[in-house]
């Protein structure tokens, strides 16, 4: 919601202080004319718009609409340091699809670009609400899951798992097998940070597939 302070206050520092607290533009009483509080309504909205977009630009993957990488790091640490202080458990679930090369060897790039949105939406579409979910880079996705032990967050992976194994991927009339194997850590002794649980749940990921993939460790 974009914000214009209205106020009788002349000062500076109220107008500095009114634009560090987020507001787009200060009028003030009696300064004011009808045709520039209009002005400051239309410009205030069109700053809000390009702000929005901006934001969307930095945060989101291009492809599938979820969070990138750079806004999953962000989160991370933020969640690392509630967890510090205030001892909320939560998980980090790694999913990576199982040998995606090929499936852009044998059905080419597009399709691979297809399945990668399906399977984003249908990974959405089975965590909660709370749940953050990232393109975490090319075919692998990460789910931090608030307020879960690593039993939950485990039977979460799972249930993921296997709705991608039956979900039926198609592209062109031909369809496409598509399976993940899944790494799940959650955060050790108090102080532990995003980098010691992202490489947790990485070495777990690299487990489930040496284990023979399509697996959750
Ligand atoms: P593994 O089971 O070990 O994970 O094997 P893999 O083939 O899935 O893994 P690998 O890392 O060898 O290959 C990943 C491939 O993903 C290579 C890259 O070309 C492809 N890829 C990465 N980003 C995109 C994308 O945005 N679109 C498409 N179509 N392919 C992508
Ligand atoms: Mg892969
Ligand atoms: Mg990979």
């Amino acid at each position: 919601t974009p914000i214009i302070f209205l106020t009788a206050e002349t000062a500076d520092h109220i107008d500095l202080a009114a634009m560090h607290a987020g507001a787009l533009d200060y009028l003030v009483k009696g300064e004011i004319t009808p045709r520039m509080v209009e002005r400051s309504l239309r410009y205030a909205l069109k700053l809000a718009d390009t702000l929005e977009a901006l934001r969307r630009l930095a945060t989101r993957d291009e492809l599938t609409g979820l969070l990138n990488r750079r806004e999953l790091d962000r989160v991370l640490a933020e969640e690392c340091e509630r967890d510090l202080r205030f001892g909320h458990e939560f998980a980090l679930i790694m999913l990576d699809i199982d040998h995606f090369k090929s499936i852009n060897d044998r059905h080419g790039h597009p399709a691979g670009d297809a399945v990668l949105k399906e399977v984003a939406s249908t990974i959405k579409r089975r965590i909660r609400k709370e749940d953050v979910l990232a393109r975490f880079g090319g075919e692998e996705f990460a789910v931090l899951t608030p307020e879960i032990d690593l039993k939950g967050a485990t039977a979460m992976a799972q249930k993921v798992r296997k709705v991608i194994e039956k979900h039926e991927f198609s592209f062109d009339g031909e369809t496409i097998p598509v399976t993940i194997s899944c790494g799940v850590a959650t955060l050790g002794k108090k102080g532990d940070d995003a980098q010691a649980l992202l490489s947790r749940a990485d070495e777990k990921l690299y487990e489930a597939k040496e284990g023979g993939r399509n697996q959750v460790c």
